[in-house]
């Protein structure tokens, strides 16, 4: 292990990375009196979150569909983690959080509205209604015993006394949803086979596994906050979340520098004490904190995975990352009443294939300004291993990358005739993309079960086993998503905070 004589730490906190899991830890830290360094790789902060320009279009990077923006309880966490530093983003709500094209013509849209949408899918399944509802209530119920209460660090014991004495029926609910999985809840009630498969692309379109393997502690979350703060976009981009975290941190006396990629963590006896960046500087923290995904972090910024490492990653694998189009879409070549975010499917059995189920998202139909006057942007994409796109010459990935947008923009085109004619701009990520400007390991959207787990009892939470070293992010307790990652930022600054006396 490399040994440094470590000088006076120049800063409380360093965090490696400015996505929003990185950024919510930061901000909240600083807010409460710590000097935090952010170092980012890229040139603006954001990671999944973020965004880039072209001729006009401002394109979201990945997220279109944003939870926590709420006015009301304890889950809107974007909100409260933007408050907390002094900032606010105006957002748009939307009406309806996806509408789905699935196989067998089942065509159905999750309004904003909880009755609304039970009774769509209740005429598509009116032998299942008692099920459904029942389903989807019981969902509630995990909601309802998150939202009452201050989500902070289970790693915290004073913080689990507290909650305890004041929502001890709210923490016995959760205690009991923690180890199970929205599948085995969802066939308690629900019998019918179609039923039960869109069950599982409710769950695989957020966590990228079929509801067998989705913890419920999720599903929960998902599935009534949806109706409850709702999907809200906000005004100007996903990438404003990031830039007005940004602001905040500044605010409040902290810095962040772009440029700044970290190759190596630095130990002092076992303990992590500093960070080595890729042009040599050297900065030393009391707590470094690592917002890269875990397979990035133990195994590319220390010079050995500890023992507990290897055996979590026998537990979760690398899920697929994305192949994304950014299309500028004539604003006429799309029908009146098109919703913002669609899923689309053609074939049961393609639901989690290579390049199975599409996402395709239109955010200019809620924020008009991220595109020239008259034109939308179509962001689409859907599932792929990086072991597809390696080993090409230029021209064979060129091609492979028109090949796959042509595919793409067809079976776009089979719901939205007309899409191919008003087509301004178009540009491919593959999952190479994603591994170099996002800097995560192929690619990968984050952390997925190997098998079947015991719910979400599985994932780590900050702590890890090198002492003074955290991990924040998708790969930590509760997973992928942006309220999630922000989930972890708060629990994540709260431990830190707690070991300061803050
Ligand atoms: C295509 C796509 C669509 C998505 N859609 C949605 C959606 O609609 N709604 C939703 O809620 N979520 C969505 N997500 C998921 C969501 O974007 C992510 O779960 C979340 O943004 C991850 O945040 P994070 O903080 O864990 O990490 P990241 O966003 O990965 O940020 C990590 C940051 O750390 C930096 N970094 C890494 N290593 C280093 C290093 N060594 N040195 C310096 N900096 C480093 C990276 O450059 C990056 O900026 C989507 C993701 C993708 C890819």
């Amino acid at each position: 292990m490399p040994h440094v004589s470590t000088p006076p730490p120049n800063f409380d906190v360093i965090v490696i990375g400015a996505g929003i899991g990185g950024l919510v830890t930061a901000t909240q830290l600083a807010a409460k009196g710590a000097k935090v360094l952010v170092l980012e790789s890229y040139l603006i902060p954001g990671g999944s979150a973020s965004y880039f320009e072209r001729q006009g279009y401002r394109f979201d990077v990945g997220a279109s569909m944003i939870f926590g923006f709420g006015t009301q309880g304890t889950t809107n966490l974007l909100t409260r983690a933007l408050a907390a530093v002094n900032v606010s983003l105006q957002t748009i709500p939307d009406p309806v959080q996806i509408h789905y094209h699935l196989p067998n013509g089942l065509d159905l849209k999750v309004h904003r509205d909880y009755e609304q949408f039970l009774q769509e899918l209740t005429a598509k399944f009116p032998q299942e209604r008692e099920g459904i509802r029942r389903f989807y209530d019981e969902c509630w119920q995990v909601f309802n015993c998150l939202n009452s209460m201050e989500l902070l660090s289970l790693e915290e014991p004073r913080y689990l006394m507290r909650v305890f004495f004041q929502h001890p029926l709210a923490c016995l609910g959760l205690v009991k949803y923690l180890p199970q999985n929205a599948g085995d809840i969802a066939r308690r009630y629900i019998k019918d086979p179609e039923l039960l498969k869109f069950i599982d692309i409710e769950c695989y379109c957020w966590s990228v596994v079929p509801a067998d393997m989705t913890p419920m502690i999720n599903a929960g979350m998902v599935f009534s906050d949806r109706h409850y703060g709702g999907i809200n976009y906000p005004q100007g981009g996903v990438g404003q979340i990031a830039q007005k975290l940004v602001e905040g941190l500044e605010k409040a006396g902290s810095k962040i520098q772009y440029k700044s990629r970290v190759t190596q963590i630095l130990l002092d006896k076992g303990k992590a004490v500093g960070v080595k960046l890729a042009n040599g500087k050297i900065y030393h923290g009391k707590r470094i904190v690592s917002n890269a995904t875990r397979w990035d972090t133990f195994e590319k910024l220390l010079p050995q995975i500890p023992a507990a490492e290897k055996k979590w990653q026998q537990r979760y694998q690398k899920s697929p990352s994305f192949l994304s189009l950014h299309l500028g879409v004539k604003a006429e070549n799309l029908p009146p009443g098109t919703e913002c975010h669609h899923i689309i499917l053609e074939d049961w059995s393609k639901m989690a294939a290579e390049q199975g189920t599409l996402f395709l998202s239109i955010p200019t139909l809620l924020d008009s300004s991220l595109a020239p006057k008259g034109y939308q942007i179509l962001h689409s994409f859907t599932p792929s291993w990086v072991e597809e796109w390696q080993g090409l010459s230029a021209r064979a990935y060129a091609e492979k990358k028109a090949a796959a947008a042509t595919a793409m923009i067809n079976r776009l085109e089979k719901i939205w005739p007309g899409i191919k004619d008003g087509l301004e701009h178009i540009e491919v990520g593959t999952p190479r993309t994603h591994r170099r400007f996002l800097n995560r390991q192929d690619g990968t959207y984050g952390p997925i079960p190997r098998r079947k787990l015991w719910g979400l009892l599985g994932m780590p939470f900050n702590r890890t086993s090198i002492p003074g070293l955290y991990c924040v992010g998708d790969s930590t307790f509760p997973g992928q998503g942006l309220n999630a990652v922000a989930f972890s930022g708060f629990a994540c600054a709260h431990r830190i905070a707690v070991d300061f006396g803050l």
